[in-house]
């Protein structure tokens, strides 16, 4: 039996009739081509939407816009790569209709539209929503270091300055007993010539005087850290090691684990970002009332207030940072607090009464102390402190203890937690390769971020309903939406069909999705595309 043969090379072929025909209808470009015609580009903010009446005719926006949106879906995300593509990709010859921008036009439409590619992004969480896709009940919240385009050795702060600045003095003063050897002519002559060595002194002499200009410039920004190549990003510790990287934090909706929020900073920490990114989350999502968990590294007291305000519960496990545990000292667990009294009982049955309240990191704190400790035969394990034990409590310190009792009352939330949003990261880093940022400056990978978040969501979507559903239910709300905003025949013609379709499905008989060979109705016969 032979293996299976392609064509022969030289052998005339007959090519389907049109392009179309190489495009299958469950091929997500048809999709990518449909949403960005539906999206009105010039509110969004893209600019160049209206072209200009004079001057040599740009690109449209949206012809770009798909070409990113189709490359982050399919790995390409470089501009050279796009430009390469779009040159031999037949699905990107179908979506952009042969049109082949180059690299620099590419490039500058990214770093042109942050904004707009943002509110694309969000236009197409609302579709989702529109769609049903969110439960609105149980989001989870997490965070993951993406590498900034900033190499490690581009990273300085104060500490590793000082080190370099050492180093370049021991080397100097090394150079210098080296030049002293020749002008003594010593027997054994050193490896370098003393033009050599005056040459390495002054190199040396002038990475000195830069490093002391970056500490200066360090001193007076205030900043712990300073990045030379993206001045945003920060060095992250990342599990493996440190790196210079953006934390990214996304919100995940437990009924499809669909991204409902995102954000990037350049905090390296978690602990201000629960509040945030629940409150974006639940805007979103529009609801009432809404449950959001998150790892330990979110738990902070005052995030889980401003959450409470919000009407959203929190599900935060306690960290263990408590130092008297380290030392092997009871812990603040051990002592029972008594709200009727505002006391603490300690592990020896002493009562810690209050004693005062001070401002401690902007926070109200309240100290307890007890008269007992002198005389308590257990003092050793409780305290290293002669005068006793201190015990502190923030004023609003019951909205944490509530919250421990819930999630002591339902652990399963905190497992259903990993399984709701860890997998996003993995796929981004791995699956999508998008662990790291082309761009720099915080605006820029914001802008960024939005696209590998839309085009996760489109995977998930694409995978959930299939690109002929989704394709059918996104003209179906464009036909609505512009009836609503343009009542006119013609989108009433549409409308019609639309009722029908839509009484075909709730009367369960097969409904009739846009095909390539029999579609219902295109997007331009709806009257839906470009006004540009
Ligand atoms: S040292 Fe003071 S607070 Fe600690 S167990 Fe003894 S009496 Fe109680």
């Amino acid at each position: 039996m032979p293996h299976i043969q392609g064509v022969q090379r030289d052998a005339v072929l007959l090519f389907p009739a049109s392009l179309d025909e190489y495009i299958t209808d469950d091929n997500p470009v048809r999709f990518i081509d449909a949403f960005v015609d539906q999206l009105d580009l010039q509110e969004l903010g893209f600019r160049r939407a209206v072209a200009a009446p004079t001057g040599r005719p740009a690109y449209h926006p949206g012809d770009l816009l798909k070409l990113y949106i189709y490359g982050y879906l399919n790995r390409l995300r470089s501009s050279r790569l796009l430009e390469r593509e779009s040159h031999r990709n037949v699905e990107l010859i179908w979506l952009l209709k042969k049109l082949t921008p180059d690299f620099k036009t590419i490039a500058d439409f990214r770093k042109d539209n942050l904004q707009p590619l943002q509110k694309v992004c969000r236009a197409f969480t609302l579709l989702c929503k529109e769609l049903e896709l969110f439960g609105g009940e149980l989001v989870a919240i997490d965070g993951s270091k993406f590498k900034a385009w900033n190499n490690r050795k581009r990273n300085w702060n104060d500490e590793k300055l000082k080190r370099a600045l050492q180093e370049i003095d021991h080397k100097i003063t090394s150079y210098l007993q080296e030049l002293d050897a020749h002008d003594r002519q010593d027997p054994n002559p050193p490896r370098l010539t003393a033009l050599e060595l005056q040459a390495r002194i002054e190199q040396l002499r002038v990475r000195q005087e830069q490093y002391q200009t970056l500490r200066e410039e360090l001193a007076a920004s205030g900043e712990s850290q300073i990045s030379l190549t993206d001045p945003d990003s920060r060095s992250m510790s990342i599990g493996q090691g440190v790196e210079v990287c953006y934390n990214v934090q996304v919100v995940t909706d437990a009924k499809h684990k669909l991204i409902v929020a995102n954000d990037v900073t350049n905090d390296p920490t978690d602990s201000d970002q629960l509040a945030p990114m629940a409150i974006g989350a639940k805007e979103v999502l529009g609801v009432e009332t809404l449950e959001a968990t998150a790892d330990m590294g979110y738990a902070h007291g005052e995030q889980v207030k401003q959450c409470e305000s919000a009407k959203i519960v929190a599900y935060v496990p306690k960290p263990h940072t408590s130092r008297s545990q380290r030392k092997g000292l009871f812990t603040k667990d051990d002592f029972r607090y008594d709200a009727i009294d505002d006391a603490y009982t300690c592990p020896n049955g002493a009562v810690l009464t209050f004693r005062f309240q001070t401002t401690e990191k902007g926070r109200e704190t309240r100290y307890y102390a007890t008269n007992a400790c002198g005389v308590c035969p257990i003092k050793a394990r409780c305290t290293e402190n002669k005068r006793g034990r201190r015990l502190t409590r923030w004023v609003d310190e019951h909205i944490l203890e509530e919250m421990e009792q819930r999630v002591q009352t339902r652990p399963e939330i905190l497992r259903q937690r990993k399984e709701l949003v860890e997998h996003v990261f993995g796929t981004m880093k791995r699956h999508m390769q998008h662990g790291y940022f082309l761009l720099k400056t915080l605006a820029k990978v914001r802008a960024e971020f939005s696209l590998t978040v839309l085009t996760y969501n489109l995977k998930r979507v694409i995978a959930i309903m299939g690109v002929p559903k989704l394709l059918a239910a996104l003209l179906d709300q464009a036909i609505l939406e512009k009836w609503l905003s343009q009542p006119d025949m013609q989108v009433l013609v549409k409308l019609i069909e639309w009722i029908d379709r839509w009484l075909c499905r709730m009367m369960k008989r097969d409904a009739k999705f846009p095909t390539r060979t029999s579609r219902v109705f295109t997007h331009s016969d709806a009257g839906l595309g470009r006004t540009a």
